[in-house]
């Protein structure tokens, strides 16, 4: 071999060697013990995520699924209808993970259904309780035989407001084949020109879809017409509602003529009293609260 052929060789080692990182970095096993040893800390896999390309792929097809066994067991065990761990969830695991930590905060006009007048940036919340039963009432009465979890609105206070803006979120299962997709396609709901938050497909608007029960504002403490939300293709939703202010006498946003909800509060977590507050009673499986990490970012509210 010449000099010049060693050369070649030696910096074309030397070259696929510095453009590998670590092995112990790319090391699934090494990662997840690390990911293990802190809980899941949801800041250090945004961090991990971001170094490489490789750790990026792993965290995608690996570390985010475990993040949201870990920190969810019961709702993603009853998402997956308790399939394989290894198993793919529609939006993909990141998704998923955003959106149990994450609220999308608002635009200024959200949509042609509701106003803000300002902007709400996106936060990590502290904690989020997501709940099946809080998903029924957000489903049309035919389409109560799908399963959907619903957060408990995060609440913002909007400084030329009375009211205060509540933002939550919720995922299906299956939506592929719920009852409430084959409702949107038999009435042909045109999808919105947005997207969702959390995966960047595109969402149908159950208000346009007139798929709103009256159910829905009565569970987040707003009233009929004071609340929208959205739901994409792949059954993640999110959107928006007047709270009604604490002090309220009014009748607490509870019409009362519909009879079609809220009488499966059986398990006793989120239950609207008299005083229109809601209060949260002993997890069950039926709900799950998620919790973010202890230190807040910079950017939360
Ligand atoms: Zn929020
Ligand atoms: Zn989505």
């Amino acid at each position: 071999m010449s000099s010049n052929q060693r050369l070649r060789t030696n910096y074309g080692t030397e070259a696929a060697e510095a453009a590998e990182p670590e092995p112990g970095l790319v090391d699934e096993r090494l990662l997840v013990l690390v990911l293990e040893s802190t809980k899941w800390d949801l800041r250090l896999l945004c961090l991990a995520s971001s170094v490489s390309r490789k750790l990026r792929a792993i965290a995608k097809r690996v570390l985010w699924r475990q993040l949201c066994f870990h920190r969810a067991p019961h709702m993603v065990a009853s998402l997956m209808d308790g399939g394989p761990k290894g198993g793919r969830i529609a939006g993909g695991w990141p998704a998923l993970a955003k959106l149990m930590f994450f609220c999308c905060g608002a635009e200024p006009e959200p949509s042609r259904h509701f106003r803000l007048g300002q902007r709400l940036p996106g936060h990590f919340v502290k904690a989020s309780r997501f709940s099946k039963t809080s998903g029924r009432s957000f489903l049309p009465r035919k389409c109560r035989g799908d399963l959907l979890y619903v957060s408990d609105p995060c609440e913002h206070q909007m400084s030329d407001q009375n009211e205060d803006l509540g933002l939550y979120r919720g995922v299906f299962k299956g939506f592929m084949s719920s009852r409430t997709r084959a409702c949107l396609i038999r009435r042909q709901v045109t999808l919105e020109d947005r997207v969702c938050p959390y995966c960047g497909a595109r969402v149908w608007s159950m208000t346009t879809a007139r798929l709103v029960p009256r159910s829905a504002a009565r569970r987040l403490g707003s009233r009929d017409g004071r609340l929208e939300y959205f739901v994409c293709v792949n059954g993640h939703l999110h959107g928006s509602c007047w709270l009604i202010p604490l002090s309220s006498d009014e009748d607490n946003g509870r019409p009362g003529d519909d009879n079609d909800d809220d009488k499966s509060d059986d398990d006793g977590l989120m239950t609207n009293d008299d005083s229109g507050i809601y209060s949260s009673g002993s997890l069950s499986s039926t709900e799950e609260e998620v919790v973010g990490d202890s230190y807040s970012s910079p950017n939360a509210n």
